[in-house]
């Protein structure tokens, strides 16, 4: 793409100032990480609640931005860079993507639904491909934001998109329908997802029919629910050539009736009758949402005129897709971030963007990257673009896998080529793979999984799983509630609470929240090694620690008057100026603070003192989430009012004052003062449960059936035979126990496990490294996987059980269990 600015001020109803030139551009950013970020970047600064990309611009424009769409000029910024004044840099984007859309007139498939939408989309993509160049949404980048974002990635080139849209309430549709403009339509499984949005089934479909407003034709499974809505639909936008292309498995009206569907181990055959002829299929699935989402990929290929032949050529190579980047650890110290199944232009981009904000302290950025097929580019302008691509990225090595990559060996300055990957494979002992952060990104026919596998750590079965997705979503919620420039501390104490400390702090850093907590120095000084920048509040830091405080740049809360004095000492030994501190005032917790008695000495302490600088004020409630302690928590508010205030005018100061944890800020909106410590809600774990259904699920404990067998009845299993079986019995032993932090009172049949989508009931006592489970009801072997807690059974409904708060849960499991990362 290339885009004259001057001519988006009428597209985008936006003001302008800056250079009387024509000025162009080819790359549209909103991330102001994104190391892609250049002269010819039109960066929109979008304005979320609580993240202003305006903040932002200053920066940008020092590493060498220069357009702008915005919804104010910051101050510091006026006359330095070109300027694009809208009211909403949201909708100027989708402004921005329509108006661009419409600039070319090939087919486009737009597909929406409530599960199936990327699977579609990329069984779509791999089953046309050889016939068209094809632009796709990378990833689900399928929401308000990502929708234009995809679209903006067209080129002349193309003659084919395949476009995925995804809303979660009404009113969203209607602006993705603008962007997207498909010709196609599919609909996709239409679940109970994201139900919360909207208040029917039938509400939700007619809100999804709007992406087909102009479509030519609607492909659908056929249900009375769809039927209905659509009969509306149609009433209500006529068009004239609109088609309705239907499938059913017992519907016989449909344009394609599956009249035999059968499993044949892995595989499902089917049987259809399309035109009054009847038609095989092999689909290389046996779960019904695969073959559901199959047959929606079938009728695309009927629709676009395909014969049955290549039909069942194509389909039969179907292969599972990999929905998420994971990010893995790797042999010598590396990491490994998994993109072994796409390689093309816009998800390289994404990936470079993840492995950027994955990067470890004093780890070098690796790529191993084969062909890139359909970019809609010369192959020569192709590569000249990934070098370049590569280059911004600051990429250490870069290693090409494919005859096509090789030929271009020469763009690539710090780069080495392979002919194919068995060569690769030869030579891998002699790169050195160390303390390195890899990307591994390959087109689905090189197979790079094989190469993932040869530089992973081999790893024990039993896995934490966490989803920074969830993540960067309950820290979006809670930001939600925060008043305008209120900051944010997120406690990643006790290790991210028993979730991984120094990724998700990485992640943090990445949102740019204000500040981290911990509870011990140590926890701090891991992250500073780390690489982690954000200040450092430690809670509970002991006097012999307060020297590598200094060293490492942690801040220190301090709670009493021997603690200032022997910090103030060593502070002074090193002739500190200003050096940050935490007053922590005990307004009711009575765990660690200054009572109101010793306030006066804190003050004379800190009387005119250069040496430390109180940069926060704080306090802790001792119950925030109990409805029958609200007056004690005011209690312990206004106290906090009238203590810090004192401190404050005393010292003549101005810190950030601070006292709601988690349940503080659902409950106590007024007492957000400056800032706020989040702490269990980014967890996903609310201590409300009407909060709850608001977060989503972070951790995931799994492990694997190490061994499965049958018992007669009159058998016991495990230590002091505590379960005798009644009837025949089927045991299946897991690999994970007490010492992994399974508390044994969740043995005896009082808790269970998941295999299977069904509850297998743990029987006997916990062992210490593994437990046992009936599975008698459950059709399930060696090696299959096994759920401990997620979303069933979550950390809150075992907390209960077993008479603790989800905390301890949480941060029992010991770290022996491998956490696993991904989005
Ligand atoms: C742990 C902690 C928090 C966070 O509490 P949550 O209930 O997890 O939100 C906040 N402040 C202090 C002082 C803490 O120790």
């Amino acid at each position: 793409m290339s885009i004259n600015l001057k001519s988006l001020i009428p597209v985008l109803h936006a003001e302008w100032t800056g250079s009387d030139n024509d000025i162009f551009v080819d790359h549209i950013s909103i991330d102001s990480r994104s190391l892609q970020n250049g002269s010819e970047t039109l960066f929109i600064a979008l304005s979320g609640v609580n993240n202003d990309a305006h903040l932002y611009i200053h920066e940008l424009i020092a590493a060498g931005v220069q357009n702008f769409v915005v919804q104010y000029i910051p101050e510091s910024c006026i006359g330095k860079a070109n300027f694009l004044l809208v009211k909403n840099t949201l909708d100027a984007l989708q402004e921005l993507a329509a108006y661009y859309r419409n600039l070319f007139y090939f087919p486009i498939i737009g597909l929406t639904g409530s599960n199936g939408k990327t699977i579609v989309k990329e069984w779509l993509n791999f089953l046309l491909s050889p016939d068209y160049n094809i632009i796709r949404s990378p990833k689900s980048y399928n929401s308000q934001v990502g929708v234009p974002l995809s679209v903006i990635a067209i080129n002349e080139k193309h003659n084919l998109g395949i476009f995925e849209a995804g809303i979660s309430t009404v009113n969203e549709m209607i602006k993705l329908e603008k962007i997207i403009k498909p010709t196609i339509g599919v609909l996709t499984n239409i679940g109970s997802a994201h139900d919360e949005g909207f208040e029917s089934p039938e509400q939700k479909i007619n809100e999804k029919l709007l992406l087909f407003k102009e479509s030519e034709v609607i492909i659908y499974q056929k249900n009375i629910l769809v039927d209905q809505s659509l009969n509306l639909f149609c009433a209500q936008y006529p068009l004239k050539n609109r088609n309705l292309f239907s499938w059913s498995f017992t519907d016989t009206s449909a344009n394609v009736f599956i009249l035999k569907k059968e499993n044949k181990g892995e595989l499902t055959h089917i049987q259809y009758q399309y035109k009054g002829a009847v038609f095989s299929l092999e689909i290389p699935f046996s779960d019904s949402a695969s073959v559901e989402n199959a047959i929606s990929s079938l009728l695309v290929l009927l629709y676009l005129n395909y014969d049955s032949e290549t039909i069942q050529n194509r389909v039969q190579n179907l292969y599972p897709v990999q929905m998420r980047l994971e990010v893995k650890n790797g042999i010598n110290n590396c990491s490994i971030i998994d993109d072994s199944y796409s390689s093309d232009f816009e998800s390289l981009k994404i990936a470079l963007d993840f492995l950027e904000s994955q990067q470890k302290k004093n780890a070098s950025k690796t790529i191993i990257l084969s062909d890139i097929v359909q970019s809609g580019f010369s192959n020569e302008e192709l590569y000249s673009k990934v070098a370049q691509l590569i280059a911004d990225n600051k990429i250490n090595r870069v290693i090409g896998i494919g005859t096509t990559i090789s030929a271009f060996a020469a763009k690539f300055s710090n780069g080495i080529t392979f002919q194919n990957k068995a060569e690769f494979i030869a030579q891998i002992e002699h790169l050195n793979f160390e303390n390195e952060t890899i990307l591994i990104k390959g087109a689905r026919s090189f197979q790079f999984e094989e190469i993932v596998s040869l530089l992973e750590e081999k790893t024990h079965e039993t896995i934490l799983e966490i989803n920074l997705n969830s993540i960067s979503h309950n820290l979006n919620y809670y930001k939600s509630k925060l008043a305008s420039k209120v900051k944010l501390m997120v406690m990643v104490k006790a290790f991210g609470y028993g979730n991984g400390g120094l990724e998700i702090a990485k992640l943090l850093e990445h949102h740019k929240v204000d500040y981290l907590g911990v509870a011990f120095a140590d926890e701090g000084i891991s992250l500073k090694n780390g690489g982690i920048k954000l200040p450092i509040m430690v809670l509970n830091p002991e006097s012999t620690s307060f020297p590598s405080i200094i060293q490492y740049n942690l801040e220190p809360e301090i709670y009493s008057v021997k603690g200032l004095k022997a910090f103030l000492k060593i502070a002074r030994e090193k002739d500190l100026k200003d050096f940050p501190i935490h007053i922590k005032l005990d307004t009711g917790m009575h765990r660690l603070g200054f009572e109101e008695n010793t306030l006066g000495e804190l003050i004379e302490t800190l009387k005119g003192n250069t040496t430390v600088k109180v940069k926060s004020v704080l306090s802790h409630l001792a119950t925030s989430d109990e409805v029958k302690h609200y007056d004690f928590v005011i209690s312990q508010i206004n106290l906090f009012e009238e203590l810090s205030s004192r401190l404050i005018s005393a010292l003549n100061i101005n810190p950030i004052r601070h006292i709601l944890n988690t349940s503080g800020i659902s409950n106590f909106p007024d007492a957000q003062y400056n800032m706020v410590r989040l702490g269990i809600g980014l967890y996903g774990v609310s201590n409300d449960p009407a909060e709850q259904k608001y977060l989503e699920n972070v951790g995931t404990l799994k492990s694997i059936i190490s061994q499965v067998r049958t018992i007669p009845v009159g058998d016991s299993v495990g230590y002091g035979r505590r379960f005798m079986a009644e009837k025949e019995t089927k045991i299946a032993t897991i690999p994970i126990g007490y010492a992994d932090g399974i508390s044994r009172l969740w043995g005896n049949l009082v808790g269970y496990v998941v295999i299977k989508n069904q509850k297998a009931p743990i029987v006997g006592n916990v062992c210490m490294d593994m437990l046992m489970v009936d599975v008698s009801h459950i059709d399930c072997k060696e090696g299959d996987s096994v759920i401990i807690f997620g979303e069933t059974p979550t950390v809150i409904e075992m907390a209960i059980a077993l008479k603790t708060i989800p905390y301890e849960i949480m941060t029992s499991i010991s770290q022996r269990v491998k956490r696993v990362f991904f989005r």
